[in-house]
């Protein structure tokens, strides 16, 4: 039934006086409390769209200065360091130069060399850094950073994630700031596992491997994707985001186990082909400063299955070594957000200090390199050792500091906790 028209009410909803707190009133129209608090939220939101960092306003860091930054939380890895260190200098400076340019083209038809995107590959052991650099990396830049699995990713249309939720992630982190999630950096990790599943041309498609790259391909390269906003699949009647992938920065990663034999392979195969006598321990020797300088060469990757247009595509390359016992030490207790230091800090709030004695720190690393994770399993050794102190230590205003050695590592005796010294003279007294 429609409302009589003496009723005064809002004229943006249509609520009369009695159904909301407060109408304001303006010449001819009134506006209730709740609509101007959705108001306020639009702006409020394309404030922080306009204020929010835009590409012109990105810092381009040195690579001598994103080095040093990487520095602060990643223990060793100077090679991936400095390759990335240059690789994203490089590419923001693309970047940059393109916004400018294109700019300059509007008023001059001036045309420039355009500088080609490159696209990252990292190959380590698992726990060693990959994710820990691209991620410091997008933090130094404060550039949003989001991180797939390639293996949950299939061809569209088949059981699994389309690669558009990729991009919807790095959308996401960015608030669904598109022109911000443009110049984003994604991560995608066990890229060694897309590889074609066989030699073979078979009669099934292969929707896991060979599909998988392709899709990938067309993202690395750069597209307008349409990226569903809500996830999922795809569907004829729903409205997509478009986000042109060309400025994102894509790192990948993978172990690629096996690689240094691949390269062992062809590197003999060479020194074979040139007649050289390899008596057993010209080989060894070989074989170890094969190990040492292997480069690899894109057709190493192509063993496992990476179709050539798609390493075409991750034209840098860097190998991290796996982080020896020393390494798993200084990850104890280097990077700025060292789990050491963050359970030092828990404990200042209780007023307790936290010793971690030198053999208690080489006793976790023995334990983790024993793991065969890497640094990964340095946290959950250390979160197993702390639960039962960060159990008992707050509340208790009688501990001075907690001692984690060996013993406590290894399982045969509790952490100590060394009491306060007003408390020892009490006791001693009595
Ligand atoms: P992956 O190489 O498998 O991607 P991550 O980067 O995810 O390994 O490492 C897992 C965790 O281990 C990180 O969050 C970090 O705490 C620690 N870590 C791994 N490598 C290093 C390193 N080189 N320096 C410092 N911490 C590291």
């Amino acid at each position: 039934m429609a409302r009589s028209s003496n009723i005064t009410m809002c004229s943006f909803c249509g609520k009369s006086q009695s159904e909301v707190k407060k109408l304001v009133a303006g010449p001819g129209v009134y506006i209730c409390d709740g609509c101007i608090v959705t108001c306020k939220g639009i702006l409020d939101k394309e404030n922080r769209r306009d204020d929010g960092p835009q590409l012109k306003d990105l810092r381009l860091p040195r690579p001598a200065d994103l080095h040093r930054h990487l520095d602060n939380y990643v223990i060793g890895q100077e090679h991936a360091k400095r390759v990335l260190s240059v690789a994203v200098h490089n590419h923001y400076k693309r970047l940059l130069q393109s916004e400018r340019e294109s700019k300059l083209r509007k008023i001059t038809g001036f045309d420039d060399v355009e500088i080609e995107k490159s696209n990252i590959l990292l190959i380590g052991p698992t726990g060693s850094g990959k994710t820990l650099l691209a991620k410091t990396l997008a933090e130094i830049l404060d550039v949003p950073f989001s991180i797939a699995d390639a293996t949950t990713l299939t061809e569209a249309g088949y059981v699994g994630e389309d690669v558009e939720n990729i991009i919807l992630r790095l959308l996401q982190v960015a608030d669904f700031d598109v022109k911000r999630a443009e110049t984003g950096i994604i991560f995608i990790d066990e890229i060694d596992k897309v590889g074609r599943k066989t030699e073979n041309v078979s009669i099934t498609r292969d929707v896991s491997g060979e599909g998988v790259q392709q899709a990938l391909l067309k993202i690395l390269e750069g597209t307008i994707c349409n990226v569903p906003p809500q996830g999922g699949r795809k569907h004829p009647q729903q409205e997509y985001i478009q986000v042109n992938t060309d400025k994102i920065l894509f790192i990948c990663g993978g172990a690629f186990v096996g690689l240094d034999e691949m390269i062992a392979r062809r590197k003999n195969k060479a020194v074979m082909g040139f007649g050289a006598i390899a008596t057993p321990e010209v080989k060894k020797k070989d074989d170890e400063q094969t190990r040492e300088l292997a480069a690899v060469q894109p057709e190493d990757l192509l063993g496992f299955g990476l179709i050539p247009e798609f390493i075409g595509r991750l034209p840098i390359i860097s190998r991290l070594q796996p982080l020896s016992e020393k390494d798993l030490i200084r990850v104890l207790t280097e990077p700025r957000n060292a789990i050491t230091r963050q359970y030092r800090k828990l404990l200042a709030f209780e007023g307790v200090d936290l010793d971690v004695t030198r053999d208690g720190l080489q006793a976790m690393a023995a334990e983790a390199a024993k793991r065969g994770t890497g640094a990964r399993a340095l946290r959950s050794i250390f979160e197993r050792i702390m639960l039962d102190v960060m159990y008992d230590v707050p509340g208790r205003d009688d501990v001075k500091d907690v001692v984690i050695n060996k013993a406590v590592v290894e399982g045969t005796r509790p952490a100590v906790l060394r009491k306060k010294k007003k408390e020892r003279a009490s006791k001693d007294a009595a």
